[in-house]
């Protein structure tokens, strides 16, 4: 039998019911860790996830509130005692064009995107201070380090900030050694990219976008889990403050490199 790579981890995966966050809980389950499932308000997929996955429990919070993220954290240590991993994954993608600027939704958009992954960051520290190979993997976007769709510039935005985020939390958990990565998806087919669109706008979608990669498709779930597998075990330790971008190699990417 091959070795898992995370035996006797514990990971804790925020939005890890639904779409790359359950994808994630799933390989990072199978690889031997111990899963602590974020959700917010889809319980059942919780629940049916949990009840798939040995060793893993379901932990409500809304990631936009600190008071509900620090009592999440305090009774994923009353279960878990300490944290390996932590993925900061929950985010929602709200598309609007600039000039059409809507205040409650822009900041609800950061409320989760940006300072969602700070609470969490936050919380978890003294709990990864207790792992010998703690970890921290922010799930930014492609949106945020230069590709361009319309009516994504305030979510691009967000992630942008967590590209930076990932970055300086690499310096500044320096001394705990604390490793902190980030993968930049492109486009990949979850509730986010498809809820809302007819079948004739996904499949126009699904042209555009892969039309617009080097290796001609777009991505599924299990394509950003692998990577994030990577990130999450000693197959990447010795890489620090790096954003991955995992996006079947987008055009408009690669020309605009540096
Ligand atoms: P998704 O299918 O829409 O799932 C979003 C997840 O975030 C859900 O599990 C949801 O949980 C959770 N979430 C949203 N608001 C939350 C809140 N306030 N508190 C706690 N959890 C919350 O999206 P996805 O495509 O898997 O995206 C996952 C991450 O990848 C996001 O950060 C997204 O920005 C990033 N990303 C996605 C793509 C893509 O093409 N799909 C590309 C680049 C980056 P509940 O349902 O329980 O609320």
């Amino acid at each position: 039998m091959t070795e898992r790579k995370l035996e006797g981890k514990t990971a804790v995966i925020t939005g890890g019911s639904r779409g790359i966050g359950r994808a994630i809980s799933r390989l990072f389950s199978e690889e031997g860790a111990s899963v602590a499932i974020n959700y917010n308000s889809s319980e059942e997929e919780a629940i049916k996830l949990r009840d798939s996955l040995p060793n893993s429990d379901i932990f409500r919070a809304d990631m936009s509130s600190r008071d509900q993220v620090k009592r999440m954290f305090t009774e994923i240590k009353k279960k878990f005692g300490k944290i390996d991993i932590l993925v900061n994954n929950a985010g929602i993608m709200d598309v609007m064009p600039f000039e059409e600027y809507d205040e409650i939704r822009v900041r609800r958009m950061f409320d989760i995107n940006v300072y969602g992954p700070i609470y969490a960051s936050l919380e978890a520290l003294d709990l990864l201070k207790k792992s010998k190979e703690p970890v921290i993997i922010n799930l930014a976007s492609n949106a945020g380090v230069g590709t361009a769709a319309k009516g994504t510039t305030y979510y691009a935005m967000t992630k942008a900030a967590i590209v930076m985020l990932t970055k300086r939390l690499a310096f500044d958990f320096m001394d705990s050694k604390i490793r902190v990565n980030a993968i930049a998806p492109g486009w990949v087919k979850t509730d986010m990219t498809l809820s809302g669109k007819t079948e004739d706008e996904i499949k126009k979608a699904e042209e555009f976008f892969t039309s617009r990669t080097s290796l001609s498709m777009t991505g599924n779930v299990k394509h950003i889990a692998r990577v994030a597998l990577f990130l999450a075990s000693s197959d990447s330790e010795y890489m620090n403050g790096q954003v991955l971008v995992v996006d079947g190699g987008r055009i408009d990417n690669l020309t605009h490199s540096l």
